[in-house]
């Protein structure tokens, strides 16, 4: 069986929960066996219900009031259980805190590897090779698992959300947290409670213009330019992926396919390549202004007007002309 684990939170499914079984049948075109979705909840029937109409072979629920909060130890041991019992091929996790951190415990504990953040596979001869960004996404490394069952996390938006209607079975299983150190008897790690990000208010889906910055920005300080240049024209700031990893900028700016999908009337790339998984998040904008300063950069495949020079020399003109045009 492929055991994927679904991600909730106060009593919502994580989509990438669904991802994750796209991954799942996609990899069991050749695994040839069956898949399940493993629910652990103080709620977990209520969540199976979105499930059970999907075209896979079973929800397996594991409800218990220790589930309430994630323990790591409790998490591990059921898991162990729920692979040996199933005689699992493998189990994949989403690349989320929880993923990455249950999925190498759950490999330590069988004594078998786990390859992290995976965007991607082909089989070659019978084979998953698996593709995962390495170097900030600079270099794919092709990586193969030598050991069984597979245990993998995939990154969010590598695969589309599952929607194939079928019928699937709910397993409930029984299990007796009692005797695990880590258990709501006998607590090692204690979770005392889940805290919310404070969100802000901003809406980048829903801006008429955005001036978006990238790593060509090159570190945090600068990025003033990119927000400069937004106040001056009357719009919302914000930024491919690895400018929000490295914390450059709120996580809620992110364009792309795992950020915000926008489509404003004027989107300004700032040193953005115009790898797919932005180019995704913007396309749909009316005008494109691109600025790079490589003349090959794929963001000009989809640029209405592109400026090929140093950001550093062309922002600065930018905003004191906006400056000009907005003070008469
Ligand atoms: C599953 C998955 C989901 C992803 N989701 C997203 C997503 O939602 N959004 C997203 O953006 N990415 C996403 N990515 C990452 C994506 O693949 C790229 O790595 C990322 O978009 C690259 O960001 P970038 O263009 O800012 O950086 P880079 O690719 O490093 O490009 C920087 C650019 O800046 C230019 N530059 C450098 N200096 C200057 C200068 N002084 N003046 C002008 N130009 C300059 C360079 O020529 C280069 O083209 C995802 C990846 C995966 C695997």
């Amino acid at each position: 069986m492929i055991l994927t684990l679904v991600e909730h939170r106060n009593g919502k499914v994580d989509e990438v929960s669904l991802e994750l079984l796209t991954f799942a049948k996609k990899l069991n075109q050749k695994l040839n066996t069956k898949i399940g979705a493993v629910i652990l909840s103080h709620q977990a029937k209520e969540l199976a219900a979105a499930f059970t109409t999907l075209a896979i072979d079973e929800v397996i629920v594991a409800e218990s009031p220790a589930f309430q909060n994630y323990t790591p130890e409790l998490y591990a041991d059921v898991l162990k259980k729920l692979v040996q019992s199933k005689n699992a091929k493998a189990f994949l996790f989403p690349h989320t805190p929880l993923g990455t951190d249950i999925a190498p415990k759950l490999a330590a504990s069988l004594k078998v590897g786990a390859l992290a953040g995976c965007t991607g596979f082909e089989f070659e001869s019978d084979k998953p090779v698996f593709t995962r960004p390495v170097y900030n996404g600079k270099l794919q490394a092709k990586v193969t698992l030598e050991s069984s069952p597979l245990i993998l996390t995939m990154e969010r938006g590598a695969f589309k959300k599952y929607e194939e209607k079928g019928q699937s079975i709910i397993t409930p299983i029984a299990y007796d947290v009692s005797h695990i150190q880590g258990s709501p008897t006998q607590p090692r790690y204690k979770s005392l409670g889940f805290r919310e990000a404070q969100k802000t208010s901003v809406d980048i889906t829903k801006a008429k213009i955005i001036v978006s910055g990238g790593r060509g920005v090159g570190k945090k300080e600068n990025f003033q330019l990119i927000k400069d240049l937004a106040q001056a024209l009357g719009a919302e700031y914000a930024a491919s992926r690895p400018v929000v990893d490295n914390e450059w900028v709120e996580r809620d700016r992110q364009v792309g396919s795992s950020g915000k999908v926008v489509s404003p009337t004027l989107y300004i790339a700032c040193g953005i390549s115009g790898a797919i998984q932005h180019i995704a998040g913007m396309k749909k904008s009316s005008v494109i202004v691109a600025i790079n300063k490589d003349p090959e950069a794929p963001i000009f495949n989809v640029a209405t007007y592109g400026i090929v020079g140093d950001l550093f020399k062309i922002l600065p003109i930018m905003i004191e002309e906006a400056r000009k045009l907005k003070h008469g």
